[in-house]
């Protein structure tokens, strides 16, 4: 089975076996890793090779109680409108280079954390969200994964009116409140993914199918978005970067979809895992 990697109470974890049993790094490996996640991505070749070796069957574990599997990055891009069906719907040109806001690190949160629902314009995107390994500047599209950790699924939670509050638009604050970039429930990591530019990502909202894609239909693929950025700044280990969201969200529909206390969203990336919010009350 494929390298996962999470958090829990702060602390590295392999996730292993068909049952998702978790294995502590530091314990694991004597001391050679430390139980900080940030060490884990600095040096991830090193951890792929130890955890090809562990035969700790691990212990069982809630994915309700897991962290984010990068809990604490020091940056978190997302990436707008990078999809033709979500352009479309949005009635915005499709952009010529990718379009890039911040998600405040405090905004992280683990993959099924609650979504508290600030207002009457909250919404949904799902997003296939990658976690950097080694970073760097520069960095070539050919070269591109071999700079990524690993993927798994995520919600670029949005707060629209705080989006569109100002003319032009900010996306930063209105994609940065409390638990709105939850991701997980753990890394699959991304040399062991062989399809990892063609998955399919669905997302249900109560039970009904809202987003629905494959993410070859991305305007700019995961190699296209980790060589502009680098360009620009200085990816680091265990920076985010949330890839854009499909057509299927709410504000664009007609009439337009909310969330509100009590609505569940569950969103998969075949392959690589599930996630399941539940909106609540601030
Ligand atoms: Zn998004």
């Amino acid at each position: 089975m494929s390298f996962r990697f999470t958090c829990k109470d702060g602390r590295a974890q392999l996730v292993v076996g068909p049952n998702n049993h978790l294995v502590d790094l530091e314990k694991a490996s004597g001391g050679k890793f430390s139980s900080e996640p940030i060490d884990a991505f600095h040096r991830w070749d090193e951890v792929r090779q130890f955890a090809a070796t562990v035969t700790d069957t691990g212990v069982p574990c809630d994915v309700n109680e897991l962290d984010a599997p990068s809990p604490w990055p020091t940056q978190v891009f997302g990436i707008g409108l990078n999809y033709r069906t979500h352009a479309e719907e949005s009635g915005m040109p499709i952009p010529t280079a990718p379009l890039t806001f911040t998600k405040f690190s405090s905004s992280v949160a683990h993959g099924n954390a609650d979504v508290p629902i600030y207002g009457g314009s909250v919404d949904w995107e799902v997003e296939l969200v990658v976690v950097m390994a080694s970073g760097g500047r520069d960095i070539a599209k050919e070269n591109a994964w071999n700079h990524v950790a690993g993927i798994c699924v995520g919600q670029d939670i949005s707060d629209r009116a705080l989006q569109f509050a100002t003319t032009p638009p900010q996306f930063n604050l209105g994609k940065s409140r409390k638990n709105y970039s939850p991701f997980g429930p753990w890394l699959v990591d991304a040399q062991e993914v062989p399809n990892k530019d063609a998955l399919h990502m669905t997302c249900t909202l109560n039970g009904e199918v809202v987003q629905d894609t494959v993410t070859d239909d991305l305007i700019f693929s995961v190699s296209d978005i980790i060589s502009y950025l680098s360009g620009i700044v200085q990816l680091l280990p265990g920076d985010v970067i949330f890839t854009g969201t499909p057509g299927g969200v709410g504000f664009s529909r007609k009439p337009p979809i909310t969330l509100k206390p009590g609505d569940v969203l569950v969103s998969t990336l075949d392959g690589i895992g599930t996630t399941t919010n539940t909106c609540v009350q601030p």
